[in-house]
């Protein structure tokens, strides 16, 4: 078993047990208890990050991965 449903006022990769920072944000829901818009994030280290989106994959959870960069701000980037 791994821990889940960490808040996410935690900066610390969401693997249970780890404590290193989050490099890598995943957001995933579960269909069939959650709504359409209602999306789980998860934080993952460099080093988990492959653990935990393959554990959320192999359940076929919808699932978003992208890096964590809190000084990019590319995701508002209609520039051209
Ligand atoms: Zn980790």
């Amino acid at each position: 078993m791994i821990g889940l449903g960490r808040p996410l006022d935690q900066t610390t990769c969401s693997r249970a047990d780890c404590r290193a920072a989050g490099r890598w944000r995943l957001d995933w829901r579960n269909p069939r208890i959650h709504s359409t818009d209602r999306v789980k994030i998860w934080l993952a280290c460099n080093e988990h990050v492959d653990y935990l989106r393959e554990f959320l994959s192999a359940r076929d959870f919808p699932l978003t991965v992208r890096a964590l960069e809190p000084c990019a701000q590319d995701s508002l980037g209609d520039q051209q």
